[in-house]
């Protein structure tokens, strides 16, 4: 019987291929190849591209419903270890922080006023939802969501 082509890797194992764990952080670095953000995504067969973090998510973790953002407690966009990575909505974020004492570091966290981690601003540049519905899920106005897509707010990122 013919075969055409090589059969097709499954999807973790060229997930397992890509990442080097960094030591001292945990993290797991991924090596393939990364958005502009820094994210880093793999393409399925049909060309559709994925996130590894959101695959990284859906191997070990399951299932994201459908929407949300898969976000970092390490705030490395390139990390795709399971354990640094959470879905949840700006209050359970916010919640967490308190819970593990946080200091933000970078110039946006920085501001008194923030109240959105550089992760979530990413997370909210690169989804497709509406302002309103973005609004809704990060807990900030849909003003907000507004200038941090047209970079107006968290230019830095
Ligand atoms: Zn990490």
């Amino acid at each position: 019987m013919a075969r055409t082509g090589r059969p097709e890797t499954p999807l973790y194992l060229r997930f397992l291929a890509k990442f080097r764990i960094d030591p001292p952080t945990q993290c797991w670095n991924w090596t393939g190849a990364a958005c502009r953000q820094g994210y880093g995504f793999l393409k399925r067969k049909d060309g559709v591209q994925l996130r590894a973090h959101r695959v990284a998510y859906e191997l070990y973790n399951g299932e994201i419903p459908p929407g949300w953002c898969v976000c970092h407690r390490c705030d490395n966009p390139r990390c795709v270890n399971p354990a640094h990575l959470f879905v949840g909505t700006y209050r359970d974020n916010a919640a967490d922080m308190v819970a593990k004492g946080r200091v933000a570091r970078r110039p946006g966290e920085r501001n008194p006023a923030a109240r959105l981690t550089a992760d979530q601003v990413r997370c909210i540049r690169s989804e497709t939802g509406s302002h309103a519905q973005l609004a809704r899920r990060f807990g900030v106005s849909p003003t907000q969501v507004g200038l941090i897509k047209r970079g107006k707010r968290w230019a830095h990122l």
